[in-house]
């Protein structure tokens, strides 16, 4: 069993960055309106995530630290992405490779309950004293894995790894208030119930509040929205490119040569469009579970959505530039 999670681990956690993301995405599946994040050392020393979500029974944290054991399995496979985690690994992954304390206190419980699980090993149990919801935080991840821990960067840029994973995230759900805290310092904070174009703005760019093109479009069944940043103040920075698929932050190369290829005569070469563009499409034209770590999909019709994104950011800055 914990031979089978270490293993299953190495796939869903690869880095502090890759645990956060779980932790992140499980508050926001619970229906969080908060989620502060606390990191110590890039996440390498430890992570730390608390939400305002519905929280869990004694029961529900045994069963949530058991391999497979998702509340979220979908009846059919189309409710797959209505929900952001559906394979019941993520927990169970991280706690076999780090000590996890979890936390949690249903709504309308009168006290919470804990449970610490030291490399696959329950090693304490009890009550909890934390408001309604959920503290989880990982310590000495790959701490006994030292193959894996070898191949860590930099806390510098594990941490860079984790913020871009929280602004991604924080991107996606404006709704959401966001706080992240690395080293004992506040470095992000963003109010919950946002709207997309101001909390894109402080995230990444402050132009995209003013002179931000708003894209919003519809072709079939498929819908484009989100905000882009004009040819004339995008920058000399790749990164800067945030685009989700139904909600879902991805890194997709099918993706990015479509924003490339709207872009393509409009920008100077050694500049880069600033953009959260999100892709919104029927579940049954999108698998999003190619890689264990859920940032790549592959689309039924790649031709449709490149054409629908190539012509309709062209179109939304043209007629933005005019
Ligand atoms: P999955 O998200 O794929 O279901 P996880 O291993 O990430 O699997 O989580 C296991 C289960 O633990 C979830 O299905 C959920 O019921 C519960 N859970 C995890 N994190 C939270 C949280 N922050 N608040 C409430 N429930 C949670
Ligand atoms: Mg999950």
């Amino acid at each position: 069993e914990t031979l089978i999670n270490r293993i299953a681990a190495g796939e869903v956690v690869e880095r502090p960055a890759s645990a956060l993301k779980e932790l992140v995405e499980n508050s926001l599946d619970a229906g969080a309106r908060q989620v502060t994040v606390r990191l110590s050392g890039g996440g390498l020393d430890g992570i730390e995530v608390t939400d305002d979500g519905c929280g869990m029974r004694p029961d529900e944290i045994a069963l949530a630290l058991e391999r497979h054991a998702t509340s979220k399995l979908p009846d059919e496979h189309i409710e797959l992405v209505a929900t952001l985690g559906f394979r019941g690994e993520a927990l169970p992954s991280i706690a076999s490779v780090s000590r996890l304390t979890l936390e949690s206190r249903p709504r309308g419980a009168d006290a919470g309950w804990r449970r610490v699980v030291d490399h696959g090993t329950v090693t304490a149990e009890g009550p909890a004293a934390l408001p309604p919801g959920t503290r989880i935080r990982v310590e000495d991840l790959f701490g006994k894995i030292p193959a894996r821990r070898k191949f860590l960067r930099s806390a510098r840029s594990e941490y860079a790894a984790c913020l871009d994973v929280v602004r991604r995230l924080a991107m996606a759900r404006p709704e959401v208030g966001f706080v992240l805290e690395h080293d004992g310092r506040r470095v992000l904070a963003v109010q919950p119930g946002d709207s997309l174009p101001h909390r894109v703005a402080q995230l990444v760019a402050r132009e995209l509040a003013d002179d931000g093109v708003v894209i919003e479009l519809e072709r079939g069944a498929a819908r484009l929205s989100g905000v882009a940043g004009l040819p004339t103040f995008n920058r000399g920075v790749a990164d800067h490119q945030y685009l989700f698929v139904n909600g879902r932050p991805v890194k997709d190369r099918l993706l990015v040569g479509a924003v490339r290829g709207a872009y393509a005569d409009m920008l100077a070469r050694d500049r880069h469009a600033v953009l959260a563009l999100f892709l919104d499409i029927p579940p049954e034209d999108v698998d999003v579970n190619v890689h264990p770590a859920k940032t790549e999909v592959r689309f039924r019709d790649p031709a449709f959505v490149r054409g629908f994104i190539v012509s309709g950011l062209r179109h939304a800055l043209d007629s933005a530039g005019q």
